[in-house]
């Protein structure tokens, strides 16, 4: 059933440039634009960029060239324009100047003169005290000859929100009713002493004036959202803002031990998954499954299935854990389903310097579309592609000292002469045939195919995992391969 009203869905997301794009952003922003896309809704991408000593424009930057990479779109927003332009809150300070004048003017909030080390002495007063340790509204109704006083001491105040003295109470869309206690919500900041407005008022602000309906967001900003409803209200009397948005807040993300996935955990960032060629699609399909699933078996789908599916009221509200394994599992699984030419395409980056231990010139086309069906069956990630295809383009395979250790036993060269002797006879036009020289290379020494095929496999690619070995070898060729077997049996003798 849809949790949802019949007026016009509008969501948004609306990250700070501030680093690298992180998982736990992504899936944030994933879960809105499945919601608006669910609801054929709109998705405003706001960027919230008033901390300057944060944001840069490299992150900007990373941060569009990402989302367009994990093929997001977006109704409105950097690129795009829209009727709330601009969307960048840098450019829209004359508006907070505009909304936190309006809000004094009217009472709802006020110029707090408190020097930090007041504060801080006040709250330790408080909680020694057993009391409530917030804001304990010194300056909410100062007369003008302290405010004079203060003046003159040379304080400059920063804006304080004047809370309502009442529990405000509303119904998360993930976690249903939620109750928040005035003396917990206590008056907060809202501008800086030196002019700067702060996320307490610009998100709050944008998102009225956007005429965002729900704000899809995660759970670390659950203790923001009473001292929103309240600012809402405020906005609403006067004029600003239309209605108060309906919230529902994402599970968080654990990482290794059961600890929240942090921005600074290398498993965390965006890049990280895009360096080691995950698909945008499975990526995205993985991160659905953090806090929501399709239905109870299936793990592996399409976007416009999710799209066609996605009920926020199915969210999880517990925190979900991020499992990288799975993660490329599942990515192999969107390996799988793609058209073999795609498969070809996507791996490109991975055949090319700086990956490609090979020179250009050796680079063999033939053998490379020969070889990619087999490497789409094996692959978890486009990045293992280049070890797995490496010895068709080298002269010789490459020296992994681990794997001719773990794979040239006692008799392998006994194996690898009898196995060079039955290839050299076979029929090299039939991966089958390949097969059934080593099978029986195999029996002449006792040795079941998976035994056997080790050495040969070491002795022709250099490593004891990769693409199916006999179709392998028959795209190497039986030239190079028999002369890889005769240098591994010198190698073995000397
Ligand atoms: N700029 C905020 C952040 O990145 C947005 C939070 C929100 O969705 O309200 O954390
Ligand atoms: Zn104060």
């Amino acid at each position: 059933m849809s949790s949802v009203a019949s007026a016009p869905v509008r969501v948004r997301f609306c990250p700070s440039p501030t680093g690298n794009p992180h998982v736990g952003l992504v899936r944030t922003a994933l879960f809105n634009w499945a919601f608006a896309k669910h609801h054929q809704g709109t998705l405003v991408f706001r960027i919230e960029d008033t901390d300057a000593a944060r944001d840069s424009e490299e992150s900007y930057d990373q941060l569009l060239d990402s989302l367009r990479w994990l093929g997001f779109d977006w109704d409105e927003g950097p690129e795009v324009g829209g009727p709330h332009a601009p969307y960048r809150q840098s450019q829209r300070m004359d508006i907070y100047r505009d909304v936190a004048q309006k809000l004094q003017d009217a009472g709802r909030a006020y110029h707090c003169y408190c020097s930090t080390a007041e504060l801080d002495a006040r709250r330790d007063a408080a909680r020694a005290a057993g009391k409530p340790s917030g804001y304990d509204g010194h300056c909410r109704d100062l007369s003008a000859e302290q405010v004079e006083a203060y003046r003159a001491e040379g304080r400059t105040p920063i804006v304080r929100f004047r809370m309502p003295d009442e529990t405000i109470t509303f119904t998360d869309l993930v976690r249903g009713e939620l109750t928040f206690t005035a003396e917990n919500v206590p008056d907060y900041g809202i501008v800086r002493a030196n002019g700067a407005p702060l996320y307490t008022l610009v998100n709050p602000v944008d998102d009225a004036l956007m005429e965002i309906t729900h704000v899809l967001r995660g759970e670390d900003l659950l203790s923001s959202t009473p001292r929103q409803i309240a600012l809402y209200k405020a906005l609403i009397d006067l004029g600003i803002a239309k209605e108060i948005p309906s919230f529902g807040h994402l599970p968080y993300v654990m990482g290794e031990g059961n600890k929240k996935l942090s921005k600074r955990d290398p498993e965390s960032s965006l890049n990280l998954y895009r360096e080691r060629g995950f698909l945008p699609e499975g990526l995205l399909n993985y991160l659905s499954l953090l806090g929501w699933s399709l239905s109870g078996d299936r793990d592996v789908f399409s976007m416009d299935e999710m799209v066609a599916a996605f009920e926020i009221s199915d969210v999880n509200p517990n925190p979900a854990r991020f499992d990288l394994k799975k993660c490329e599992a599942i990515n192999g699984d969107h390996i799988r389903l793609l058209d073999v030419k795609d498969f070809t395409e996507r791996c490109a980056p991975w055949l090319q310097a700086p990956f490609a231990p090979w020179a250009p010139e050796d680079f063999d086309e033939a053998k490379w579309q020969a070889v990619a069906p087999h490497a789409q069956t094996r692959l978890k990630v486009l990045s293992e592609i280049t070890d797995n295809v490496d010895f068709l383009f080298l002269a010789e395979p490459v020296e992994d000292e681990a794997s001719w250790t773990k794979a040239m036993k006692e008799g392998s060269d006994a194996l690898l002469r009898t196995a060079r002797e039955k290839l050299e006879s076979a029929d090299w036009t039939s991966a089958e045939a390949l097969k059934e020289a080593v099978l029986a290379a195999g029996e002449t020494h006792g040795l079941k195919l998976g035994k056997a095929q080790a050495p040969v496999r070491v002795a022709v690619t250099g490593r004891t995992i990769g693409l199916p070995l006999f179709e392998s070898l028959e795209i190497l060729g039986k030239e190079k391969t028999l002369a890889r077997i005769d240098a591994a049996l010198a190698r073995l003798a000397a």
